[in-house]
């Protein structure tokens, strides 16, 4: 099944996106995707999709559709990989494993790698003594190379049973497409292990044999690899491949120049828990039952910083208590509302710029603007009031189809509510009364009430007291009198309704604000919804006046 492209002429470049599936996608992956999609469509290449599950305790189940899902999200589809196919396939490393068993073999025949056993014991003991006596740890190359007998033997002892690569005793010259040439000398190099006890290769073996196979010539990735590549390269020489184009790109921290990590969105969220606990309003079995989880070691846990939060979970406990964890994976973002031609605008941004001022671009502008040349090498901060500056401009300036596809999909990815089963013409009509939406989540926290039965309004006591009940009841008294005028229209429309109101609020001598805020919270338990004639005409006549009569029934009631 081994496709020998090693003298095939390439006709184009090919970039490839490696990603190990230990989860969602996060901000740092998509970047490195995005450029590679990217430099292969400025020049006319070609763009791969690799799945690198050699890691069998770091895969997650169904990580690789969920790589898959949110990259087609954000429009990076790829010419060749998992579902798309091609002349490199299986795109899976875990379905590649016969490709690597030929080469080691090779490897191991020629010299150039060997059979090692040490247990992990022994390892950390030589590397103690090496750090005792002040000295780098490289692995103590055999002065002879053990037979395929001996790892027999050693294996059948119930020894791990490595292989090595014999490293050559000069060092490399990386020729960073980024950072410009970065040495490295032979000394800081080891004979590093190339296939695992499991049989599995390594994340290096496997990389190098597949960038080969699959005709990469261009390599993006995250600068944590560089001190990778000399490896690599070492291991291209010892299999007499060609080395591909290499570029790292710079590191994505927040603003305050921290790194970026998953975790934050666990403290965030155990923050708000304990918070909640202290406050008495959340106790661990109900944490358990929002969470969905079966297991109250996992919270403990938790709770004592030793595990993280499978992602729904915290997602569904962050709800509960209102906190919104900070996006880190492309699906956060995704769920909060966030439109993702943005996000890949703002995504290109992370280490590259146009070289003038221009920051707004789409994809396919980025296809023909992008370049090699003008990604940074300093670390890139990730602004978020910016990207929320992009999105609430991008949503304002969408057209209406974009604007209720978008306003879908969120709905669609996230738990159902009131707005999941409305038709297309109501969401188009919930993004043209919403104005000023920074992500899709606004529309759902400001529209919700208008569309669940009457019993489910809850009143929200600050706003009831603020608007209601103080200055003598002012605002209840207000209210019962605009149901009066209310009451007299026969045309239910927000063209009739307006008028109405603004003449009853300039009888009344009120301001605007003195007669919506009573009339809002009356219509929807809470102070922010839709533009208040928007709201009365989208309920109609009767369910406003029954709402705006219970609201009054049970304003009456308080004290
Ligand atoms: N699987 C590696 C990662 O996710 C790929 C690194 C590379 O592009 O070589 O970091």
């Amino acid at each position: 099944m081994e496709m020998n492209f090693t003298n095939v002429e390439f006709d184009c470049i090919r970039t490839r996106f490696a990603p190990s599936p230990t989860g969602y996608l996060h901000v740092g992956g998509a970047r490195t995707g995005l450029f590679c999609y990217l430099l292969a469509r400025r020049l006319g290449g070609k763009f791969l999709l690799r799945i690198e599950d050699t890691d069998q305790a770091r895969n997650i189940e169904s990580a690789d559709q969920k790589l898959m899902d949110d990259l087609r999200w954000l429009g990076l589809q790829w010419d060749e990989g998992p579902q798309t196919g091609g002349p490199g396939a299986p795109y899976h490393q875990s379905q590649r494993l016969d490709i690597y068993r030929a080469h080691t073999r090779r490897l191991l025949d020629e010299g150039k790698a060997y059979y090692a056993f040490d247990t992990s014991s022994e390892l950390d003991a030589m590397r103690q003594a090496a750090q005792r006596e002040k000295r780098n740890f490289r692995y103590p190359r055999p002065a002879s190379f053990p037979s395929n007998a001996q790892a027999e033997a050693a294996r059948a002892a119930g020894r791990p049973v490595v292989v090595r690569l014999k490293m050559p005793d000069h060092g490399f010259v990386v020729k960073d497409q980024i950072l410009g040439e970065v040495t490295i000398g032979a000394e800081e190099l080891d004979d590093f292990v190339l296939v695992k006890s499991d049989g599995f290769p390594t994340y290096h073996y496997a990389v190098v044999i597949d960038d080969q196979h699959m005709r990469v010539t261009h390599v993006l990735r995250g600068q944590e690899h560089l001190m990778n590549t000399p490896r690599h390269m070492a291991l291209q020489e010892a299999l007499g491949y060609r080395t591909p184009v290499y570029g790292h790109l710079p590191i994505i921290l927040n603003m305050d120049g921290s790194k970026m990590s998953k975790r934050e969105k666990g403290r965030v969220v155990l923050a708000a828990f304990e918070a909640a606990v202290r406050g008495g309003k959340m106790d661990e079995s109900s944490a358990l039952r929002i969470a969905g989880l079966s297991d109250a070691e996992m919270l403990a846990a938790w709770r004592r910083g030793d595990t993280q939060l499978e992602g729904g979970a915290l997602m569904r406990l962050a709800r509960s208590l209102n906190v919104q964890a900070p996006e880190i994976e492309i699906h956060d973002f995704r769920v909060s509302g966030y439109l993702p031609e943005v996000l890949v605008n703002f995504i290109a941004l992370l280490g590259w710029s146009a070289g003038d001022d221009r920051e707004k671009f789409t994809l396919e502008e980025l296809c023909t603007a992008f370049s090699l040349e003008r990604i940074g090498k300093t670390n890139a901060r990730f602004d978020r009031a910016k990207l929320l500056n992009f999105n609430t401009t991008a949503i304002a300036a969408a057209g209406a189809p974009r604007r209720v596809s978008a306003l879908r999909d969120y709905l669609e990815v996230n738990e159902p509510g009131p707005l999941s089963k409305l038709g297309d013409a109501m969401l188009a009509r919930l993004m043209e009364i919403n104005e000023g939406v920074r992500v899709l989540r606004d529309v759902e926290t400001k529209s919700a009430a208008l569309f669940v039965r009457d019993e489910e309004i809850e009143y929200d006591a600050d706003a009831v007291k603020q608007h209601w009940l103080k200055s003598d009841r002012e605002g209840l008294r207000v209210l019962r009198d605009v149901r009066g005028a209310l009451g007299l229209l026969n045309e239910w429309t927000a063209a009739t309704i307006e008028p109405a109101i603004r003449q009853f609020a300039e009888g009344a001598k009120l301001g605007l604000g003195k007669v919506a805020q009573p009339t809002r919270i009356a219509l929807t338990g809470k102070t922010i919804s839709p533009s208040i004639f928007a709201s009365l005409e989208l309920l109609g006549r009767e369910k406003s006046l029954g709402r705006i009569d219970r609201a009054l029934r049970y304003g009456e009631k308080l004290q």
